[in-house]
Order: C-alpha cells, then sequence, then structure tokens
C-alpha cells in the first residue's frame, strides 16, 4: 500500500490502459544469480523440491509500509531465532502456476483471485494489505526472469509460492510489526504420472482442521501443521487423504486434505457451502463456473457424510472429487467413515470428473479457448 508516490501513480496509469500487459518499468530492484543451476529433467520433477534461480522479497515496517521490493537469487532467509513467526505462525501463502503452452508461451490462471486472497488472508492473520497490482507486476517481472524454468513435458508446471512471514525478534504474544513478504517458484512434475487415479479417503470424527470463528478460511500455516496428525493416522489405515468434517459437530462436510470437495448425488453437483472454516478454492469456483455453463445444477449447501452414505446406499452417489491447484480434480474411489468403506460409482474415475479435469487442462494449458478470461499471458 505505502509504495513511493510515484509507483502507485506509474500503476494507476497502467492499469486503466493495459490491465493484462503491464510492460512498465517498475522500481524493483534486480541481483541477478552469478551462476545459474542446472534444471531437472521434466520427469524428474515431483512436487516442490527444486527452486528456480530468483525470488521476489519485500519488506514491511510501520514507517515505510511495504518497502524495498527486489528481485534477488534464490537463497537461505536470515532471521532471528525469535522471528515472531518461527513461534506463533503468523504466517500466510498462496499456491499457483504458470503454464508452458504447445507453443511456448507462458500463462497464469486466475493470478488476481490467488493475490486477493493472500490479502484476505493477511486481514486474519493480522497482516497489513498489500497492493496487489503492484505484486502481480513483480511475479511477472519474476518469471519472466526465470521463464526457462517453466517446464514443458505434458502435465509439468511452475508452481508459484507467495508468502508472508511475521519478522519481529520478540517472543511475546502480539501481532508482528515487521513482515517480510517473498515469491519462491518450483517446477513440478504431472500430479498424475501414473495415470489419472482415484484415491481412498479417510473420515474422521475425532480430529477437525478448523473450527466456526477460527482461521480454517485463511490460507495459514497452522492450518496446515494442525492436519498432520490425522493424516498420519489415514496414512496407517491405508488412505491418502482425510475428509474434515465441521469442527463442531462433526458432521457436516468441509474439505479432503488441502482440496476443496464435490459430489456428483443424483442429478446435482452438491459442495458444501463457504461457512468461513473453508478455504474457498479458485479451482472450486472454476469447476462450480464450467459446471453451471454446462447446464449443470450446482449447489452450494451443508451436506452430511450421513447424507453421502444414504446416497451410497440409494445408487445415487455417481462420483465424488477434489479441487485444487496442485491435483486440479482429484477423483474419490473409496470412503472410509465409522468402519464402513464405501466404493463410489464402480470405483473407477467418472465422466464428470474427467471431463472436467481435461477442460481445466486445456483452459490452463492453453488448448482450448478461455471463455471466462481466466488466463493471463507472461510476456
Ligand atoms: C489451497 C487450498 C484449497 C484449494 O484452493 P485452490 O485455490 O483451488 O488451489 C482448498 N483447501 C485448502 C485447505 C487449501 O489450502
Amino acid at each position: 500500500m505505502l509504495f513511493s508516490r510515484n509507483i502507485i501513480n506509474i500503476y494507476n496509469n497502467v492499469v486503466k490502459t493495459n490491465h493484462y500487459n503491464l510492460e512498465v518499468a517498475v522500481e524493483i530492484t534486480y541481483k541477478k544469480a552469478e551462476t545459474l543451476k542446472n534444471r531437472p529433467e521434466g520427469s524428474a520433477l515431483g512436487f516442490g523440491t527444486f527452486f528456480t534461480d530468483h525470488m521476489f522479497n519485500m519488506d514491511y515496517n510501520p514507517q515505510d509500509g511495504w518497502h524495498n521490493p527486489r528481485i534477488e537469487p534464490y537463497g537461505p532467509i536470515a532471521m532471528d531465532p525469535s522471528s515472531m513467526v518461527l513461534h506463533y505462525g503468523q504466517a500466510i501463502f498462496e499456491g499457483l502456476k504458470a503454464y508452458r503452452t504447445d507453443s511456448g508461451e507462458i500463462q497464469l490462471f486466475r493470478p488476481k483471485d490467488n493475490l486477493q486472497r493472500l490479502n484476505f488472508s493477511a486481514d486474519k492473520l493480522c497482516i497489513p494489505a498489500f497492493d496487489e497490482t503492484f505484486v502481480l507486476d513483480a511475479l511477472l517481472q519474476l518469471l519472466r526472469i526465470d521463464k526457462d524454468w517453466v517446464p514443458s513435458a505434458p502435465g509439468t508446471s511452475l508452481y508459484i509460492r507467495p508468502t508472508i512471514i511475521a519478522t519481529d525478534p520478540y517472543i511475546g504474544l502480539r501481532s508482528s510489526n515487521t513482515f517480510r513478504f517473498f515469491i519462491i517458484l518450483s517446477p513440478v512434475g504431472a500430479y498424475y504420472p501414473e495415470g489419472f487415479n482415484p484415491v481412498k479417503i479417510w473420515v474422521t470424527k475425532e480430529y477437525v482442521r478448523a473450527v466456526r470463528g477460527g482461521v480454517g478460511q485463511a490460507k495459514t500455516a497452522g492450518n496446515y501443521a494442525a492436519s498432520l496428525y490425522a493424516t498420519s493416522l489415514a496414512y496407517k489405515d491405508g488412505y491418502t487423504q482425510v475428509l474434515w468434517l465441521d469442527g463442531v459437530e462433526q458432521k457436516y462436510i468441509e474439505e479432503v486434505g488441502t482440496m476443496n470437495i464435490f459430489f456428483c448425488i443424483g442429478d446435482e453437483l452438491i459442495t458444501p457451502e463457504l461457512n468461513r472454516s473453508i478455504l474457498a478454492g479458485v479451482t472450486r469456483d472454476s469447476v462450480i463456473k464450467l459446471a453451471k455453463s454446462w447446464g449443470v445444477k450446482v449447489v452450494e449447501r451443508q451436506l452430511s457424510i450421513d447424507e453421502v452414505f444414504e446416497a451410497h446406499e440409494k445408487g445415487l452417489l455417481k462420483e465424488v472429487f477434489g479441487s485444487g491447484t496442485a491435483a486440479i480434480i482429484s477423483p474419490v474411489g473409496k470412503i472410509k467413515f465409522d468402519g464402513k468403506e464405501i466404493t463410489v460409482g464402480d470405483g473407477n474415475v467418472g465422466p464428470f470428473s474427467a471431463k472436467l479435469f481435461n477442460d481445466l487442462m486445456d483452459i490452463q494449458y492453453g488448448k482450448s479457448d478461455d471463455p471466462f478470461h481466466w488466463i493471463m499471458p507472461v510476456k
């Protein structure tokens, strides 16, 4: 917010005239990495282990606001062991991807929605807001610099992780006065290298990830720490994800792992309504808009786990899938709850999940039209 005035002015001018092509010299300092890394092969990528040559950094203090935006070599952040983020988890993040099209161009999928959500999370965690237009331009600059890192093998992409952490060296409990904003980039492999297969999910009444009035709707570090224990129990039982129920009655479905969840019951597509403990996924919103455009009846409402099992008993439960940036669509084949396991449909990927997966991928990789204007080219 508190950038030097001329930057904001530059911005205002550009935004008015040239929404998607911010070709302006913004005062972000750039220090080039002295040696560039060897880039891994597309087949060796996996998820989240490789990082590009550069990163974006910016600092906050009450006097200067967000200041000193800079693109620098990727590297460790020196910080005091008493830094508040290390003790109280005042940290928020985002996850989005850059995709390489068949013609070699690079494009982003709904990046403004992610930055808007980062500011939403910031508000919930008492972190000062940042200028979304400015950060988007910083991201575009970073992507131009590290463009060769956007992989081109089918299904691969460059995962983008904007993060804000509290940096006051202080171990009393209050909100930090200083923060670091950074963006790192990680080339990632195809999510389904062995094919688009359904996952087995595990429902628990014992553990919850978020509660009413808590921070479930924010992408904040603690939510993920809070999910680890139940996830480890699911693994031990042979399941790959936890289906989270609400934190008040342990009855209503919220999310699956770190994805939103959808149920095809009868001829309706049902997903839990955004009740303030659910994360409002960009993919969730994209699924809803796509499905509606196909004439599917989409219902956002409270849905209990009992209702899902009853629908299964009546033969009405056709498909279940998770939605999120990493996997796009993750079909669910089996659900275990209260000692009982059901198989969704015939246990294979359903046609609706497959169509959503393919259509979203086609938009993201520029293989089809972009009727909703979700794509932003990186030029
Ligand atoms: C990030 C996230 C999602 C999915 O959001 P997308 O914007 O679709 O990637 C869903 N649930 C949780 C808890 C998340 O952290």
